[in-house]
């Protein structure tokens, strides 16, 4: 039977977008209509999921006895570590910290540079709606590929503020539509810290000699400030490329302090488009659960947090584990090189919509889609959780179901 299910959310990226039209016929997909090519891939994976099965190092086996054998695993392992999450639904994150709770494990989100640097000076944030409706600079810092989707851009020309608003764009090289931005400003990588130094010190009045960012020419500076000094709201969408390097934490505090004293005198906000691989809404859940926001370890029988110890990358790239439970859709992404031959050289247990092809899985445990077959909630990018509809049938569990079985199983061994 036909039905048009109108309003529904995409879970497939941090926009979180809620204005997909869906046509089913009960059991499938069979149209879509969304103005975005990964929203459309997104939905489109639903049948393929369904085809996925339980399996052994490989064998298909049934559902009970995957559950058997990754309980086993767990019993025997030392230090295990939970990693991923990104797309996954809260009931499924909070699963799997329950999880790490009951198994003494360590759980990291992939989030950890942006929540290092968050707890130390915190965030001053607003929702996407009132940057729409309220923002007349928007600065967008090593954030192009988000700025320039379709569904960002649509979103944005909305509301009242649009035809005064200002946007300039700082990044690592000219992009094709820099012309099309009221400022364009070319970084070169690494020096962040630099220029927002820069900023304070012009902010405050402090003459600075020239060229004293790196490659920006005081002009290129002082336009900038001008631009702020004359702005109302000021919003830093801040991106991936702003973020990268081991020293991606100092690049957010520094933000937050210059953004604390634009707050002076206008209001300012900042904005985290998170990378490949880092979650959204998984470091939320952790906060309210164990008091940290990445890069938790229970293995004292209590929370501790430790971002240089706990961290995915550091757990494996110094062999501190020896299991590993990857949950949801891309569990991989946002793991070093050397991080992914060492999980090669441990057993690994996968749970998600996705078998991960480069990876041989001990225990492999399929599941649904939350936002096609299950309800949930997601987080957007500015922290607002969405809920997510289940519109069609599946003979899988959820995620959160196989982590609480496979907590379940422990319990009764
Ligand atoms: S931009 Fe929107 S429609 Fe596209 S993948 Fe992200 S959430 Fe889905």
């Amino acid at each position: 039977m036909k039905n048009v299910i109108e309003d529904v959310a995409c879970a497939s990226c941090c926009c979180v977008c809620d204005d997909a039209r869906v046509t089913t016929d009960g059991q499938q997909i069979t149209e879509v209509q969304t103005t975005c090519p990964q929203g459309q891939a997104w939905f489109d994976w639903s049948p393929q999921s369904a085809l996925l099965q339980p399996s052994i190092r490989g064998t298909a086996v049934s559902h009970t006895e995957a559950i058997q054998r990754a309980a086993e695993l767990i019993q025997q392992a030392q230090s295990p570590l939970i990693y991923g999450m990104y797309q996954s639904a809260t009931d499924a994150q909070r699963a799997a910290i329950s999880l790490a709770d009951q198994i003494g494990a360590t759980i990291d989100t992939g989030a950890a540079s942006a929540t290092r640097a968050l707890q130390q000076a915190g965030e001053a944030s607003c929702t996407l709606g009132e940057v729409r409706s309220r923002a007349d600079l928007i600065i967008y810092w090593g954030a192009d590929a988000f700025r320039s989707t379709e569904c960002h851009r649509n979103n944005m020309n909305q509301g009242e503020s649009v035809s005064s608003r200002k946007i300039v764009t700082i990044s690592g090289e000219k992009t094709d539509d820099s012309d099309n931005v009221d400022q364009s400003i070319v970084l070169a990588p690494g020096n962040e810290l630099e220029l927002i130094w820069c900023l304070r010190a012009l902010l405050k009045d402090i003459d600075l000699e020239q060229n004293a960012a790196s490659g920006l020419s005081t002009t290129d500076l002082q336009s900038l400030v001008s631009l702020i000094r004359q702005s109302k709201y000021i919003v830093f969408f801040f991106g991936p490329e702003f973020k990268q390097g081991p020293f991606a934490h100092h690049n957010i505090e520094a933000l937050s302090l210059l953004v604390r004293e634009i707050q002076a005198e206008r209001r300012c906000h900042t904005l985290n488009i998170p990378g490949v691989g880092e979650t959204r809404g998984a470091e939320t859940v952790l906060a309210w659960q164990t008091g940290y926001a990445a890069s938790v370890n229970f293995a004292a029988g209590y929370p501790r947090y430790s971002p240089r110890e706990y961290s995915a990358n550091q757990m494996l790239e110094q062999t501190e584990t020896d299991l590993c439970i990857l949950v949801g859709a891309q569990p991989l992404s946002g793991l070093s090189e050397l991080a992914l031959e060492r999980l090669a050289e441990i057993p690994v247990i996968l749970t998600g919509p996705a078998v991960q092809e480069q990876l041989e899985t001990e225990a492999f445990l399929p599941t649904g889609i939350s936002g096609i077959h299950f309800p949930g909630v997601i987080y957007r990018l500015d922290g607002t959780p969405i809920p997510l509809r289940g519109y069609l049938p599946t003979d899988l569990p959820s995620e959160a179901d196989v982590l609480n079985e496979i907590s379940a199983q422990l319990k009764r061994a």
